[in-house]
């Protein structure tokens, strides 16, 4: 019986995990990469697009970026 209630568990778990997958059917956050370079550089983007996206928080969609923009933690 033990092995048969160990299969219910990790088919349970597969179940969970599959679930939890699902649920992330959310818009994922993605900086554009003309935004990146820029970021990297310790700049910002200086495209238009991006410039009016990142007034409402969102990554420019025109450069193929998506969702909003992660806020980094402010520093202390
Ligand atoms: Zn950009
Ligand atoms: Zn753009």
């Amino acid at each position: 019986m033990k092995k048969s209630s160990f299969l219910t568990v990790a088919i349970t778990s597969l179940v969970f995990a599959g679930l939890a997958f699902a649920g992330e059917g959310k818009v994922e956050n993605k900086t554009a990469g003309c935004c990146t370079k820029a970021q990297k550089a310790d700049k910002t983007c200086e495209h238009p697009c991006c410039v009016d996206a990142a007034k409402k928080g969102d990554n420019c969609t025109k450069c193929k970026g998506s969702g909003k923009i992660e806020q980094k933690p402010a520093k202390q």
